[in-house]
């Protein structure tokens, strides 16, 4: 051991360690500011359970690497107290932490401890090189660096071992049970016949080849996917929080110079940033990506790389940036840079994303996806006008008629002319404002559902309005393409409407109308509760106000569920329709992708209303994984969004299995029932 060859060494690598990271991070203090440090207290557990306890990494799926991955990440955890204790060994050679000398319990417990890590980051590198050069899952980016990394570990734990075994040899201890896997390196080092002086030298190369290799690591991590061993940590900390992890930004569009979505790497946020440096191309978020699985040109990993080499490229740039000291200068600078879509991020990626969160939901260091994307889309709308036509049509259909299709405004309310529904604008108290959403009231096969789920509100004596023609579209779907403006003048008018009412609980037939009422109209003003159809039968059964339909369903048996995105993923709802359906009789079967590991329908983030130009068709592969769940007999696909309904009765025509698979609504399965329903005395304070 040497003090000055120690101190050099760390002087070389720490000097080199610390302008690597000073290039990295004074980039983003040129990028867009924002707020990642409120609820430090809900940091910090999410930090444990999903950081230090990584939760994320042993879902079922892929528990098996999961758990070689804690394994490393504990050993490094571990390790960390070994690593100072060696270089402490470097200027004075019988160096130990406080409370760690090697005699005390808790220097000994440690010491045990440390030798199951080492044995433990070996197995695992080693079972981890097996996978990446043996049997190579298609989701790995199978790169020379990960090899390199995974070489660089089980380097580490060889020359630990090798360094304490020899010292066990020089110092005549003998085996022990305590330090299970360096005695077996000294064994080893016994039987191999090495005379003293030749073990000493395998000891002393071990010690500076282990320390050379930690700083050669260490200075190595911030050029590639392995920052993340850097980054994760903090990104995690800094995730973002329910509701707004639920929800698009809202841009501020009366600003004196707005911000119109992503244009340049300098309009993405210093989060945005540390997202892309965090990535650790674990593919996890391609699983089951809708549009990945489906053959369109969009996968995360891959955007997330473009993204991170475009970053570090323009670093001097965006340092200049950041730097400049008036805003004519720092404008001038930021015009140099290049556009991110085309040259970095080709359109048909970031058009292609359905927003069904499996990608944010899978990400073990919570990358936040969809609003990169969806700001791609912003700048294309909001500035370039460079949108599929298809877009423009549903742009104008909602500005002029308030919904989609563009129907006439008037005839909102024909699917329930018949039903004497009341209104809100009538003035008498109710305790649900049911909002109908544009499906429930212009298209024709979701007409039904409504009309079904009122009847299941008088059936339980619920009390509700509606808004009539006075309700008009909150336009979700022109927010996730990207028109902004129209999502603000839409979403505010719906607001000013409920609040003019008092309006305090909403029932909703679509996960959609769920999503931004619930989570994105707080953003103008608007706090409701908001509750899903399903989970207002589910309630209703529980409190015994629908025991007439309890196990009346004639769709009985062969049923399985679709679980909508923004109902499961989105906002945890997946016990709700399982338990109506249940309660109603059926007896489900599920799908293998289910709750939040559910397949998308293809229609989510506008995508409803887009061709469907590129690979094959999603909704296809999600009937195909209905039809193979249901058998030849078939049987019913539930749903509990009129989009979903959509999507996969198409599904289901263009596969020609018409014959076979019929999909249906939650609540029109749940009122089947009432038909076979005896008759009872109808409960009173019923919304009719
Ligand atoms: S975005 Fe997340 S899930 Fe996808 S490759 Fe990167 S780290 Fe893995
Ligand atoms: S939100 Fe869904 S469709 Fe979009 S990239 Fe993520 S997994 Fe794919």
């Amino acid at each position: 051991m040497s003090p000055f060859a120690t101190l050099a060494l760390l002087a070389v690598a720490g000097g080199l360690f610390a302008y690597t990271m000073a290039r990295r991070v004074a980039p983003l203090f040129a990028l867009r500011r924002e707020d990642r440090t409120t609820r430090p207290l809900e940091r910090v557990r999410g930090l444990l359970r999903f950081g230090f306890g990584q939760r994320r990494l042993l879902d079922p799926e892929s528990r098996g690497p999961g758990i070689l991955h804690v394994v490393i990440f504990a050993a490094f955890l571990v390790l960390a107290l070994r690593t100072i204790t060696l270089f402490g060994m470097g200027f004075a050679r019988g160096f130990h932490l406080p409370l760690l000398e090697p005699t005390s319990a808790l220097g000994s417990t440690y010491g045990f401890l440390k030798h199951l890590m080492v044995l433990g980051a070996l197995c695992a590198a080693l079972a981890f090189l097996w996978r990446r050069l043996v049997t190579r899952p298609e989701r790995l980016t199978l790169s020379f660096e990960g090899n390199l990394i995974l070489a660089f570990i089980a380097a580490l734990m060889v020359t630990d071992l090798l360094f304490d075994g020899a010292g066990m040899v020089a110092s005549g201890e003998p085996t022990s049970l305590r330090a299970p896997v360096s005695s077996l390196a000294a064994w080893l080092l016994r039987a191999s016949g090495l005379s003293a002086g030749s073990v000493a030298v395998v000891g002393e190369v071990s010690y500076w080849t282990h320390l050379a290799i930690i700083l050669t690591f260490l200075n190595f991590l911030p050029y590639g996917k392995h920052f993340h061993i850097i980054t994760g940590l903090p990104d995690v900390f800094f995730r973002a929080l329910p509701p707004g992890s639920k929800a698009l930004s809202k841009l501020d569009l009366e600003a004196e110079s707005p911000r119109f979505g992503t244009r340049t790497v300098r309009d993405l946020s210093w989060k945005e940033a540390l997202d892309l440096y965090s990535c650790t191309e674990c593919g996890r978020c391609q699983t089951h990506c809708p549009t990945y699985v489906t053959g369109k040109p969009l996968s995360h990993k891959e955007v997330n790389r473009a993204l991170r080499r475009h970053l570090v490229e323009r670093a001097s740039d965006l340092t200049a940036i950041a730097r400049a000291k008036t805003e004519p200068a720092r404008e001038a600078a930021a015009a140099l840079l290049p556009p991110l879509a085309e040259a970095v991020v080709p359109p048909d990626t970031f058009w292609a994303c359905t927003t069904c969160g499996w990608c944010e939901t899978a990400c073990p260091v919570f990358i936040e996806n969809i609003p990169r994307l969806v700001d791609l889309r912003r700048q294309q709308v909001l500035v370039e006008s460079s949108f599929p036509d298809e877009a423009a049509r549903l742009f104008r259909n909602i500005e002029t008629q308030g919904n989609p299709w563009g129907l006439g405004s008037n005839r909102r309310t024909e699917w329930c002319e018949d039903l004497d529904l009341p209104r809100a604008s009538e003035g008498q108290p109710f305790e649900y404002l049911f909002f109908v959403g544009c499906a429930g009231a212009f298209d024709d096969r979701q007409k039904k559902v409504s009309r079904a789920l009122v009847s299941l509100l008088r059936e339980a004596g619920v009390s509700f309005a509606i808004l009539g023609e006075e309700e008009t579209c909150h336009a979700e779907a022109a927010r996730r393409l990207g028109n902004e403006y129209l999502f603000q003048m839409q979403a505010a008018a719906s607001v000013e409407k409920l609040n003019a009412y008092g309006v305090k609980k909403i029932l909703v037939q679509c996960p959609h109308c769920l999503n931004t009422l619930k989570n994105e109209l707080p953003q103008f003003g608007g706090h409701y509760e908001v509750v899903h159809h399903t989970e207002l039968l589910a309630a209703l059964f529980s409190d015994g106000r629908l025991a007439r339909l309890r196990g009346g369903a004639p769709e009985s048996a062969s049923v399985t569920f679709h679980d909508p995105c923004y109902l499961a993923r989105h906002n945890g709802i997946e016990a709700a329709p399982r338990q109506a359906l249940a309660a109603a009789g059926v007896r489900l079967a599920e799908m293998p992708r289910r709750g939040r590991e559910g397949f998308c329908c293809g229609a989510g983030g506008g995508r409803m209303w887009l061709e469907e130009k590129l690979g094959t068709r999603v909704n296809q592969n999600r009937v195909a994984e209905a039809a193979l769940t249901l058998g030849e007999q078939g049987g019913v696909v539930a749903v509990g969004c009129p989009f979903c309904h959509t999507m996969l009765r198409d599904g289901v025509n263009e596969t020609g299995r018409e014959e076979t698979l019929r999909v249906m609504d939650v609540a029109e399965i749940v009122a089947g029932g009432l038909a076979g329903a005896p008759p009872t005395a109808r409960t009173p304070g019923g919304g009719s």
